[in-house]
């Protein structure tokens, strides 16, 4: 599936009248990840949006860790966000950079401010600082530092750098207004002290400069035309504007807010993402149920079906929530023009035919994509015994069930068509093997008479099967908006994850290549896990089901 053209949306309207009324020759955006934990679906938005734009108005896009807070970042991190970008079908060329490739800058930035009066070092407690600020109905009051000169200002600040101070005994302030009604501008710190090593500088800084502070010039120092970032970041933006007003910098980026992806019965906080996953409720940052982009890939979602639900989910100013159903159709559609078809078999019970041939294996002519004839055919194996799906099976079945019941006849899916005799059952009463007879005449499952026969089901040859372990997903929560509680532990859903550990498989998917995807007739997709399918122990992954089945077994639930 090719993504669908970009639709119209606010920010192109900008950026299409910035081209052409000439205020720029070429559109530079940025990805600006922190460090700090794995991309998951909202990441993507961004990551669509930004890469897309440049993409589309013949860009560029940079790649730029935003990795200014030492203890919480690593390399660890970089590099997975790295790899999920490239995953997800987007190139940085040479444009990899680092907000810690500009401290020296950003240093010589703070000096430049400190000179022109607009910076000062405040010696207050964080919490003073923090109780100094006002409120949205009352100013703040000064700091009683606020008056230093800049002499004193160039020298502490320069200790601090050296560092002479302990972390929290000082702050560099940019000197704005403490009675501004944006608290964002309310002297707003620009540097800290954090006498610790950086994943990347070592320990060569004793100071950090703040997210506010390092954004924006990180942005007129590449170029960057637009800045887009997500809502929360509003208010923010004159004070983004501030900073570059005061500083000799090359130019000045617009910044562009958009509302947030957020998708319900699932979470998007990176610090409850980290609570799972170090808490051990998930089994890793690929666990196939979490929404991160390493979770999905695992799962099986396609990258184009990422891309074109991020597409297909527009780009708006207004904070609302995206059904997952709709995530999952995006899935569905690209799985179904691009997945092999196979089958398998998740709950087996033997049919034995018992006027078939006992050492007769024939092969079966099966197509690979019954609406695509370029994925062309496949022979399978047919044998006297045969795994069907239980549930294919009733004893006593009630009207409208037209699979396999006592005395009834079925088409097995590219085979032939078998009449139940009788089952044969074990002393708890289970039901162990189903006897049939086929007529071989209907080989390839169409009768000659062309009797009517309404059934078809799915099955593998019991003698060349592959037992399996196959894993079905479900939502991780049971209520649509987890996030909103801080006890979202309580929500997670107890069946998000069932494991049947002998499934039956068509042979050749045991040598699938891992995360190889296909349809599993009748089942859904499923895809050869990434991490722990081999050749000799095979196990799949339920990607989603063939259809939305969500909204009728929460119907039942209820
Ligand atoms: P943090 O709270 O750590 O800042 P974050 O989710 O914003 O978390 P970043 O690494 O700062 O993480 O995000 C990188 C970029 O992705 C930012 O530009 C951010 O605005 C964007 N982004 C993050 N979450 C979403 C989301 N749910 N929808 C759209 N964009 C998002
Ligand atoms: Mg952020």
């Amino acid at each position: 599936m090719e993504t669908s053209p970009a639709r119209s949306n606010f920010i192109r309207d900008i950026i299409e009248d910035d081209l052409r009324v000439g205020r720029h020759q070429r559109i530079v955006t940025r990805f600006p990840p922190e460090p700090n934990g794995y991309l998951h679906i909202g990441h993507a938005k961004s990551i669509c949006l930004n890469f897309g734009v440049a993409r589309d108005y013949a860009g560029q896009c940079n790649m730029r860790f935003d990795d200014t807070n030492p203890e919480k970042e690593s390399e660890e991190f970089e590099r997975a966000i790295a790899e999920d970008v490239q995953w997800l079908g987007f190139s940085w060329d040479d444009r990899y950079f680092h907000a810690s490739d500009y401290f020296e800058q950003l240093h010589d930035y703070a000096v430049h401010l400190i000179k022109a009066g607009l910076a000062y070092v405040d010696s207050q407690s964080a919490e003073e600082i923090r109780n100094a600020r006002g409120t949205l109905t009352e100013p703040g009051r000064d700091s009683p530092w606020r008056a230093r000169t800049v002499d004193e200002n160039l020298a502490l600040f320069a200790r601090m750098r050296a560092g002479e101070f302990a972390d929290g005994t000082h702050v560099l302030r940019a000197k704005i207004d403490m009675a501004s009604p944006n608290i964002n501008l309310r002297d707003p710190t620009i540097y800290r002290i954090r006498r610790t090593t950086h994943h990347r500088t070592g320990a060569s800084w004793a100071i950090y400069p703040m997210y506010d502070y390092t954004h924006c010039i990180s942005d007129a120092l590449e170029g960057i035309t637009h800045s887009l970032c997500t809502l929360e970041f509003e208010d923010h933006r004159p004070l983004y504007d501030w900073v570059l007003d005061q500083l000799p910098v090359p130019c000045h980026p617009r910044q562009i807010e958009f509302a947030r992806l957020e998708l319900n019965y699932t979470i998007t906080s990176k610090r409850k993402l980290h609570a799972l996953v170090h808490e051990g409720l998930v089994s890793g940052w690929d666990d196939p149920r979490l929404p991160t982009l390493k979770g999905l890939r695992r799962r099986g979602y396609p990258a184009a079906a990422i891309r074109e639900f991020c597409e297909r989910v527009g780009l708006t100013k207004k904070q609302t929530t995206i059904d997952m159903g709709v995530l999952e159709t995006c899935v569905r559609e690209d799985l179904d023009a691009n997945a092999p078809r196979a089958m398998a078999v998740l709950d087996p019970v033997k049919l034995v035919i018992d006027n078939y041939p006992a050492e007769l294996v024939e092969s079966l002519p099966a197509a690979n994509h019954p609406k695509n004839p370029d994925f062309g055919s496949r022979e399978i194996a047919f044998s006297r015994e045969l795994y069907i799906e239980r549930e294919d099976f009733m004893e006593d079945p009630p009207k409208g069930f037209f699979r396999l019941g006592p005395g009834r006849e079925v088409r097995l899916r590219y085979g032939y068509l078998v009449t139940c005799t009788h089952v044969e059952k074990n002393d708890a009463g289970e039901i162990i093997a189903i006897h049939c007879s086929y007529d071989p005449a209907t080989r390839g499952g169409n009768a000659p008479d062309n009797r009517q026969v309404k059934g078809t089901i799915h099955w593998v040859s019991a003698a060349t099967a592959v037992s399996t372990e196959v894993r079905l997903y479900d939502r991780l929560f049971t209520i649509p908006d987890p996030g909103s509680d801080d006890d979202f532990r309580i929500h997670l859903n107890p069946d998000s994850q069932r494991v049947l550990p002998a499934a039956q498989l068509e042979a050749a998917l045991a040598d699938a290549a891992p995360g190889a995807s296909f349809q599993f007739e009748r089942l859904g997709y499923f895809c050869a896990d990434l991490r722990e399918h081999a050749p000799g122990r095979p196990v799949f992954n339920r990607t989603v089901t063939l259809r939305d089945t969500w909204a009728k077994v929460q119907g039942k639930r209820d």
